[in-house]
């Protein structure tokens, strides 16, 4: 088989505790057709080498894409972010933009909150028109949730937020989780105030968008959701690199969380508050505070490993991001879709 690129470099992560070696990645129809030891490399169209080590393109799972500039963090190795709720009129328009720029990572998307009536964020003063559909009862949030589907949503996103405003009661937050099921489709929930990541995942909310940090979570608690639930870090939007009890909070909730054996996900909030532009290093140190691997810090920040059948997404860093994995802070992407993003010309 001959391939359109085949990319080289000295080294790459493959998944495990170790680089691999010299290594090419055979890239055909914007997928990975071939991976392995630079010496057994099928032929191409087109060779690339790369300088620094090879990575699966990284994903930050949660920024709000219309309030940064989506370019520069495909310029920073990003090739994917997950848009946790924004205007329809917005987001989705930029959703479609991005399928197609090849100077714009993937974005996959919540669009609106769902929330109950004057719930968060519906009354904050940065939420745009229609930022968040309200709902209040079980029959308005099947409602809401059909009419979200036909934009494939990648999600759906709610806000639990007691500390804000009212939140919905359980046998409407039980009416979203089924409604999203149906469709085959995970709801993912900010949860903030007393009780709030208990109601969700009793409810089957199965991502939060945030470690929780206004309580310490109770054992049981923190056992269950390693069991079913994914946690998004955001560390980082508590000080911004300055220590405080709510960093304190969440971090210890992440580290028990993740001891527990449940999986963590990197998201910085961007878009939210002054946070770096890039992959946040920051954030990187938190989830290596609470106990993470530099293995599993890399985890938490990709999706699927380089191997055939995979997107061609990917990134690279100048050192080994095992050694260091603050080394992630200086990424810069190579492919997207098979697409070249190193350069100007479009080939690749
Ligand atoms: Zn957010």
């Amino acid at each position: 088989m001959i391939f359109d690129c085949l990319l080289t470099a000295d080294a790459a992560w493959l998944g495990g505790r170790e680089l691999a070696g010299p290594t090419a990645i055979g890239v055909r129809e914007g997928e990975i057709g071939w991976i392995g030891p630079l010496p057994a490399a099928p032929d191409a169209t087109h060779r690339e080498h790369i300088e620094g080590v090879l990575l699966p393109g990284l994903i930050d799972y949660h920024v709000h894409a219309a309030l940064i500039q989506p370019e520069k963090l495909l310029a920073a190795g990003v090739t994917t972010v997950m848009d946790l709720g924004w205007a329809p009129a917005e987001i989705w328009p930029l959703v479609e933009r991005a399928r197609h720029d090849p100077g714009l990572p993937r974005i996959h998307a919540a669009g609106p909150f769902l929330t109950a009536p004057g719930g968060y964020p519906s009354r904050q003063p940065w939420a745009p028109p229609l930022v968040a559909i309200e709902v209040d009862d079980p029959a308005a949030a099947r409602r809401a949730v059909e009419a979200l589907v036909a934009h494939r949503p990648a999600t759906i996103k709610i806000t639990l937020n007691s500390q804000a405003g009212p939140v919905v009661d359980d046998a409407t937050l039980h009416a979203i989780v089924r409604a999203a099921d149906a469709h085959g489709i995970p709801v993912t929930a900010h949860t903030q105030g007393s009780g709030q990541t208990r109601r969700a995942q009793l409810a089957g909310v199965r991502v939060l968008a945030h470690t929780p940090w206004t309580e310490i979570l109770d054992d049981r608690l923190i056992a269950d959701l390693a069991r079913d639930t994914t946690i998004i870090s955001t560390i980082d939007i508590h000080g911004w690199g300055e220590p405080s009890p709510d960093r304190e909070i969440a971090l210890q909730n992440l580290r028990r969380f993740h001891s527990a054996g449940g999986v963590v996900r990197y998201g910085t909030d961007l878009g939210n508050g002054p946070l770096p532009l890039g992959v946040n290093t920051r954030e990187i140190a938190a989830l290596t505070e609470a106990g993470l691997s530099p293995t599993e810090v890399l985890d938490a920040i990709t999706g699927a490993p380089l191997r055939p059948g995979a997107p061609a997404d990917v990134s690279v860093v100048p050192g080994d991001p095992i050694a260091n994995p603050a080394v992630l802070g200086q990424a810069g992407a190579v492919l997207k879709g098979g697409q070249n993003v190193t350069d100007s010309d479009g080939g690749g």
